[in-house]
């Protein structure tokens, strides 16, 4: 018989876990993420089959792979049946282009695939200890919607969202403000990276452990292993033969979602090349084509805001991945194998004015809406034929992470049409928000916590 995965910590300081209690602590006790020590594999055979499959036979086919001794397998399926209850879309740009539109979800972006899962998977594990759990996420927009969502109305979980005041549109903001029940959002005056500083310290803060604090963002184990799937499924749905190999362009800011498409190539699936895109936030194309990793302090305001972050916290799992050791503050102490690296992902940073020339473009020359985020990803891409060459013949898949709605501001400015609201989105302007409003320091942070939640 074959052993269940554990997790090992990317600091290697901590002891290996189960996947429960991974995706229960969120990071480890000596601050490093959790990753585990075998990815399973697919046969090609396996994963010809998934052609014929609906997008939640897949992903119980993909999750099951690491959760196989976790989890009954009747239990796991109904949960993941309950989680992807919305379209997956691949809408083709031109010869063998296309979008994979993951903005279908109840709050319209990709983060919903993983926060969805996340959520279940926690509250079952938690209504069998009868325990209960504070989420703590730090946002720049989409996560803490996402989260807010995923885990509103679910009886063990408590979720305190921060989001900073300035990076937010008006939509994103709403879709946190106006749940309400278990679920407190709180605005700062500052950056994102000053509400993941106050999380991180939070976490760290043993003042504070019995409140049960667990994360919710990219770091967490149960995010990332639901984002391996739509990889799986965008090539089942699109291959025209079983030798083929894709190439992706993810929009990168955390890169939660990129780590789920190079966990999927580790798990077998025919990759030819990743396309790492960013906005000005630069430290991962430079790290790549110099070996060398600086972190961007403050990270830089974007328009695809979301991504902008100066120092991805999944960059210690990229570097474990390949066989290197980073710490959480971005420290290389073992080398990773850059040469592989460099074979298996390229990687290109993209300003607001190719971001907006992009969004133009594309709905100009193949009528492809496409918001900011979505847009570094299809810039990426074009950036990648313009150095490698275009092979008309090959499959190329752009990721778009949320939906233009979010971003009405700027694509009416730059396209001169208001993107239609989907479903999910439909009469929040009306409800009524619900948030606190703190200052960037740690002190006043832990205070709230101690007043709210012990
Ligand atoms: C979070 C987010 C990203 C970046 O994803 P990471 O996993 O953090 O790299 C891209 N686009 C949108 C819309 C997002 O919300």
């Amino acid at each position: 018989m074959q052993k269940p995965i554990t997790y090992y910590s990317t600091n290697l300081k901590a002891d290996p876990v189960s996947f429960k209690d991974a995706l229960l602590k969120g990071i480890a006790p000596d601050k490093g993420l959790y990753m585990p020590f075998n990815i399973p594999t697919f046969t090609q055979e396996e994963i010809n089959a998934f052609s014929d499959m609906e997008y939640y036979e897949i992903a119980y086919e993909v999750i099951h792979k690491f959760l196989k001794d976790d989890i009954a397998a009747d239990d796991l399926k109904a949960l993941i049946k309950d989680a992807y209850n919305y379209e997956v879309p691949l809408e083709k740009g031109y010869d063998r282009k296309y979008v994979l539109r993951l903005d279908q979800g109840p709050t319209a972006s990709f983060k919903d695939f993983a926060a969805r899962m996340m959520g279940r998977l926690m509250n079952y594990y938690l209504q069998r200890q009868h325990r209960k759990l504070l989420i703590l996420t730090a946002t720049s927009g989409d996560t803490g919607s996402a989260i807010a969502n995923a885990f509103y109305g679910l009886d063990n979980i408590k979720v305190v969202v921060l989001f900073p005041e300035n990076e937010v549109t008006n939509r994103q903001r709403k879709q946190m403000t106006t749940l309400g029940d278990n679920v407190q959002i709180i605005s700062l005056d500052g950056k994102f990276d000053d509400c993941q500083a106050l999380v991180k310290e939070a976490f760290a803060d043993i003042e504070l452990d019995h409140l049960g604090l667990s994360s919710a963002n990219s770091i967490n184990i149960g995010r990332l292993i639901p984002q391996t799937v739509y990889y799986f499924y965008a090539f089942a749905k699109l291959k025209q033969n079983n030798d083929e190999k894709i190439v992706f362009s993810v929009p990168s800011g955390n890169f939660g979602d990129m780590m789920g498409g190079v966990m999927a190539m580790k798990m077998g699936l025919p990759i030819k090349k990743f396309i790492i895109a960013t906005n000005e936030n630069d430290e991962f194309p430079k790290y790549l084509k110099t070996d060398k990793y600086d972190i961007v302090v403050p990270s830089k305001n974007c328009i695809s805001s979301a991504m902008n972050v100066g120092h991805p916290s999944n960059m210690s799992r990229l570097v474990a991945l390949y066989g290197g050791v980073m710490n959480e503050k971005g420290e290389v102490l073992k080398a990773a194998d850059m040469k592989k690296m460099r074979d298996e992902i390229w990687s290109v940073s993209i300003d607001d004015t190719e971001t907006k020339k992009t969004i133009v473009d594309a709905w100009n020359k193949h009528k492809l809406l496409l918001e900011p985020h979505g847009s570094v990803g299809w810039a990426g891409l074009h950036k990648y034929l313009e150095e490698n060459g275009d092979d008309k013949d090959q499959l190329y898949v752009s990721l778009e992470t949320a939906h233009p709605a979010k971003f009405p501001e700027e694509i009416t400015r730059l396209l001169n049409i208001d993107p239609e609201l989907p479903k999910s989105l439909e009469g929040i302007e009306e409800k009524e928000e619900q948030y606190d409003t703190i200052t960037t320091k740690y002190e006043d942070f832990k205070a709230y916590l101690l007043k709210n939640y012990s």
